[in-house]
């Protein structure tokens, strides 16, 4: 008895999720690596940047934005 598996091609959309979080920002220092903690907000980060400027001198930063998608299937005639 031979296996068969049957591949269905098919039209994918993908969009943002809307059903859990919103998008989740953070901030790393390029120079030591130490990181902010995550938020909702893209505040909370700018603002943890900006303490550690102050208490360490380290000036670079780069900010980290997670985003959430969903893929779907397109219904209908094509
Ligand atoms: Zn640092």
């Amino acid at each position: 008895m031979a296996n068969r598996t049957v591949f269905r091609y098919a039209d994918w959309s993908l969009a943002t999720d809307t059903t859990g979080s919103g998008p989740i920002y953070a901030a790393e220092c390029t120079s030591c690596g130490e990181a902010s903690a995550a938020a909702d907000e893209q505040e909370g980060p700018e603002v943890w940047c900006l303490r550690h400027a102050g208490l360490t001198g380290h000036t670079g930063f780069r900010g980290v934005i997670t985003s959430f998608f969903r893929a779907s299937l397109v219904e209908g005639p094509r």
